[in-house]
């Protein structure tokens, strides 16, 4: 099959059309500029890099489009795994001409391997160490390598869990909040695919792990996905619109939860002590 746009062989088919590597890669960056252009995307944003490869896609992309990227590394103590992860992230940095910053979870006290609920606690800590870095380092922005995939498997899963209190994280854009010492969060890679993720690694040849966590195995989400991608198989679309329905719901359900700031760490918190400070003591 051809490209739409030019005679070349064609590598994707995305909602009926057809693109050769350079057309997807043009695609790709329009549907990361747009998020940009949207939200008014302006200043330092701080990349949260896991090694593996959404997050890989996610910090090119923002470099092809030649914003102020500061990247970082949370290495999560988990055996081989988070080494080898670290490995390709500074890998991809070096070869943008990036240097990555490390944060090291086991320097809070905190080690997964002894955690009954690790991913749980590895959410937690992840969500805050972002929010700090990128505000101690005066990022405007924290970007995630969160995809479509992702933001329909987790809303969906709240949805299986009756867990609309946390119905929170299916906008592309969250604003951040000054006086709580939040930074605001992007998804830049919320219209794309796990496939097209992928895809866009591949064609830039980008380094990434292909390891997966040892955790992972545990998790719920997993066969989520595996169903939504297998929808979306056979009606090409459904993906695109329960991020919509989601992001709009979440917009009309709003946060009824109050804000505070934690007494131990001075961090945003719905309680007195923040979840995260609570993991520490624990
Ligand atoms: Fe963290 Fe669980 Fe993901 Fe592993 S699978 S990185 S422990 S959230
Ligand atoms: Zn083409
Ligand atoms: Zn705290």
């Amino acid at each position: 099959m051809k490209c739409e746009y030019c005679e070349k062989e064609a590598v994707e088919n995305i909602y009926g059309r057809y693109y050769c590597e350079n057309h997807f890669v043009k695609y790709f960056l329009g549907k990361v500029r747009s998020i940009i252009d949207k939200f008014g995307i302006n200043g330092r944003i701080a990349v949260a890099l896991s090694g593996g490869k959404d997050s890989s896609a996610c910090f090119h992309s923002l470099h092809k489009l030649k914003l102020d990227l500061l990247p970082f590394y949370i290495n999560l103590g988990i055996e081989s795994y988070s080494e080898i992860c670290q490995k390709k992230a500074e890998e991809l940095c070096n070869s943008l001409g990036y240097r990555l910053h490390i944060i090291d979870i086991n320097e809070y006290g905190i080690n997964l391997a002894d955690e009954k609920k690790p991913c749980s606690v590895c959410g937690t800590a992840k969500r805050y160490l972002m929010n700090k870095f990128a505000y101690e380092n005066n990022c405007k922005y924290v970007a995630t390598g969160h995809n479509l995939s992702d933001v329909v498997t987790f809303a969906l899963n709240n949805f299986m869990n009756a867990n609309l209190m946390n119905f929170r994280g299916n906008r592309p854009y969250l604003e951040g909040k000054e006086e709580y010492k939040m930074v605001a969060k992007i998804k830049p890679l919320y219209w794309l695919k796990d496939k097209e993720c992928m895809l866009y690694v591949y064609i830039n040849r980008l380094r990434y792990a292909e390891e997966e966590c040892p955790h992972a195995i545990s998790a719920p989400t997993i066969q989520i996905k595996e169903w939504i991608h297998e929808m979306e198989g056979k009606k090409p679309g459904i993906m695109l619109n329960m991020a919509k329905s989601f992001w709009r719901l979440e917009e009309m359900i709003g946060s009824k939860a109050k804000l505070n700031i934690c007494r131990k760490c001075g961090y945003a918190s719905y309680s007195k002590i923040c979840k995260f400070c609570k993991i520490r003591k624990r």
